[in-house]
This record gives C-alpha cells, sequence and structure tokens, in this order.
C-alpha cells in the first residue's frame, strides 16, 4: 500500500491529510493540547506555576513520578479514541500513537515502555489492546524498547461503570510483574480519567523492585 494509492486523508473531516498523517492542517491545529498541566497527574492546569502540581497532588503521594498527557480529552481527540478502542479503528490509532511521539519527543527516556495490559479474556473480546498498539510506534519512534513482564491476572469489571472508592476495590491484586525488572520504566496507556488503573499498575511495579515509574497517555479526562 502505497501513499500515492492512499493518500492521507483527514481522519475528522476528510479532507486532504499533512505531512504524511492521516489529518489536515485545520484539525491538526484544532486539537485540545494542553497548555500546563501537573506533572504528578497531568490534570489541565489554569497556570504554570514552578511547583507543577495540582491541589489534590499537593496533598498526596502517588507511585507515579511524572505523567505526561498528549492531549485534553475533548474533541476531537476524544471521538477518535473511541474509534480506535470500540470499534477497530486502527488506522485512528497510528495517527494517535504518531501525534504522541511528536509530543513527546523532548520528554526524559525510560529504560522501557509498558503498555497497560488487558486481561486475556477482553483481549480475546476486542481483539487487540489498545495500550500496545500505542506503545509499539511509540517505541519505534523514540527508541525506547517495550517491556512485557506486567501482565494483568485479574480480570476486572469495567472501570467506567463503577465510582472511584469502587475503581480501587476492583484493580486491587489485579497485576503481576515477572523479574527481573527494568530500574525506570513509563507505562502507555490510552486515557487516563481516575488514574486508578495507572496506579495500582505502578504500585505493583514499585513493590517489585522498579525505581522510578512515570506514565504517558494519550489523552487526560480533565
Ligand atoms: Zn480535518
Ligand atoms: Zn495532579
Amino acid at each position: 500500500m502505497s501513499a500515492w494509492l492512499f493518500p492521507p486523508r483527514c481522519l475528522v473531516c476528510a479532507e486532504p491529510g499533512v505531512a504524511g498523517r492521516d489529518l489536515c492542517a485545520a484539525c491538526n491545529a484544532g486539537l485540545p493540547w494542553p497548555v500546563a498541566s501537573c506533572r504528578r497527574c497531568a490534570l489541565p492546569l489554569a497556570v504554570a506555576d514552578d511547583d507543577q502540581r495540582c491541589g489534590a497532588c499537593r496533598q498526596r503521594d502517588s507511585p507515579l513520578n511524572e505523567v505526561r498527557a498528549a492531549f485534553i480529552y475533548a474533541a476531537p481527540v476524544d471521538g477518535l479514541l473511541r474509534r480506535f478502542k470500540f470499534h477497530q479503528d486502527l488506522a485512528a490509532g497510528r495517527l494517535l500513537a504518531g501525534l504522541m511521539c511528536t509530543r513527546l519527543a523532548d520528554v526524559e527516556r525510560p529504560v522501557a515502555l509498558v503498555p497497560v495490559p488487558l486481561h486475556v479474556s477482553r483481549l480475546r473480546q476486542r481483539g487487540y489492546d489498545q495500550a500496545l498498539e500505542l506503545a509499539r510506534p511509540l517505541s519505534r519512534g523514540l527508541g525506547v524498547p517495550l517491556w512485557h513482564g506486567l501482565q494483568r491476572v485479574r480480570a476486572t469489571a469495567p472501570q467506567s461503570e463503577l465510582d472511584a472508592a469502587a475503581r480501587h476495590r476492583n484493580l486491587r491484586s489485579a497485576f503481576a510483574v515477572q523479574a527481573p525488572v527494568p530500574a525506570h520504566v513509563v507505562l502507555v496507556d490510552d486515557v487516563m480519567t481516575t488514574g486508578a488503573t495507572l496506579h495500582a499498575a505502578a504500585t505493583t511495579l514499585r513493590s517489585a523492585g522498579v525505581a522510578r515509574v512515570d506514565a504517558w497517555v494519550c489523552a487526560r479526562v480533565p
């Protein structure tokens, strides 16, 4: 399949794409980039101060050292993510991964990238793992290897159907780690809402001896 046969076409509005991406210049300019965000949880901040932490993160510990979100969860990224996650639109996933690569090019690199794994039963249902589909092109683009030592050992109820307290209970002992562990990893996932899943994965990794855990997500729900 060559670019000549399939020229890039905007996945949002169907105009011709630019820079070899399935996104037009106008839609690219309208993407919801965060201006400033909390370095601990990627929550968008109204002003960027030296501390770069939101009110909640000033008052609590996190197993995550840093969280970066390429986007705020808003149009048109929210629609692209839904198409990618629930409607097998892998072209939308490739576009989002490419944009994440550009956005995260300057961030400190870890020893390895760790896609937040799906339980095998969910994987069978969906046919692909959205975190892995984002992490693969990031790994290639940024030259950081993937590490597959984090496993989902317990199927959990879909997080979207639960409140915050139930999310934490739901995730207790959901993950397991295989030794030896890298010293510094970045968890990769599509969307961060409360962060309960990322926190559970990070806690498991830290307990297994990983010195530093960060997270990169495509979009942060404000
Ligand atoms: Zn467009
Ligand atoms: Zn925060």
